[in-house]
């Protein structure tokens, strides 16, 4: 049986933040909220700790895992030649949602980067999971603490619905407030490369450091180029059911929508649609879910993952969803739901 510590859904619990530093320090596995998602943390500097995130989730083992640190002077033991931007990135965003690749040092074992000559770091926002941090050694291998294919997580009960029986502890800190991945920044290429587009957009990094780019595998991702981020090839977040985005002007995309999923119950079988709270009242043959509002894209990620989980939970038989080219998160909210459907996209 899984510990839930749910004492901290209001705020950071010392107690409980003690015994869950001892499990990481033991080299065991606890799950922890942070802005963006929640995380599945082990102790990144313990080969055999780290061993034990992909064996929970069923990850490849070449896909690398990200490193959270407390204090910007942690990052000095485990890389190794930092370009100046690196400083000038953690004074504008951390605390908070990127990720910077970098060299890494001798300290870092190979078994959390997948093999690789860098090391992908970030502080998180988040005090329950700064002091984890502080108190599991200061170094937490931590990627979404889902079952490898499956949406993340942006609750514990999600955690739970994946881990309970395969790790230690879930500390409950109440659902997350970004709802989408990092932006992960490689600092090892000529011009700094976005490898997954996340709440903080292109525009915001420029601001900071001037020229950015986004990584060409990301740009043509059903193509042949190679996503740089190993775990941006594989089918992510991914429903039960077939997912389609229709995309164009609203009103048709509405009728399309209509008109498939009344095909879909003259059929016998029960669709889904994702839908805002501006156009939720507007169909009618299907079990709707509001993603949010179109005035508020947060909201938008924020309740991306548990629509998702929510439809798998329905066995709906497909899924149809609007499309959200919001200002900032768009190619983030957009990435990730088309991973969702296999970019299949049909164009009204
Ligand atoms: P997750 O923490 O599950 O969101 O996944 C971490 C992401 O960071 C994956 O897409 C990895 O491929 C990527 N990543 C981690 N370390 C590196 C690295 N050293 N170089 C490139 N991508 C990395
Ligand atoms: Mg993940």
């Amino acid at each position: 049986m899984i510990t839930v510590l749910e004492d901290m859904r209001d705020g950071v619990c010392e107690d409980g933040i003690c015994r869950a530093g001892e499990v990481l320090r033991r080299g065991g596995l606890v799950a922890f909220p942070t802005e963006t998602v929640y995380g599945l943390g082990a102790d990144a500097l313990d080969a055999g700790a780290s061993a034990k995130i992909y064996q929970a989730k069923g990850r490849p083992s070449d896909n690398p895992l990200i490193v959270h640190i407390a204090d910007w002077e942690a990052i000095e033991r485990i890389t190794v030649d930092r370009p100046a931007q690196a400083k000038l990135l953690s004074d504008a965003f951390w605390p908070g949602p990127l990720t910077m690749i970098l060299r890494k040092s001798a300290a870092v074992p190979y078994a959390t980067t997948g093999g690789l000559d860098t090391v992908a770091v970030r502080m998180p926002d988040n005090p329950i999971a700064l002091a984890l941090i502080r108190a599991g050694g200061g170094y937490i291998a931590a990627p979404s603490a889902n079952t490898s294919g499956r949406p993340s997580p942006t609750m514990a009960q999600h955690v739970a619905e994946d881990m309970d029986g395969v790790i230690d502890m879930i500390i409950d800190g109440g659902p997350v407030s970004i709802g989408l991945e990092s932006t992960i920044l490689d600092l090892t290429e000529e011009t700094p490369t976005i490898l997954r587009p996340g709440f903080i957009s292109q525009e915001m990094l420029r601001e900071v450091i001037g020229p950015v780019e986004m990584d060409r595998g990301l740009l043509a991702a059903d193509s042949s180029v190679r996503p740089k981020a190993p775990g941006m090839k594989y089918r992510h977040y991914a429903p039960r059911a077939p997912l389609f985005i229709v995309e164009g002007d609203r009103e048709k995309v509405q009728e399309k929508i209509n008109a498939l999923t009344t095909l879909e119950r003259e059929s016998g079988r029960m669709p889904g649609v994702i839908a805002t709270d501006e156009t939720s009242g507007s169909y009618a043959h299907a079990i709707v879910e509001s993603i949010g509002s179109r005035a508020d894209e947060r909201s938008i990620a924020r309740h991306l993952y548990a629509i998702l989980r929510e439809f798998d939970r329905l066995e709906v038989s497909v899924i149809y969803s609007e499309s959200f080219e919001t200002p900032q998160m768009g190619p983030a909210i957009m990435n990730r739901l088309m991973k969702a459907a296999g970019h299949q996209v049909i164009c009204v």
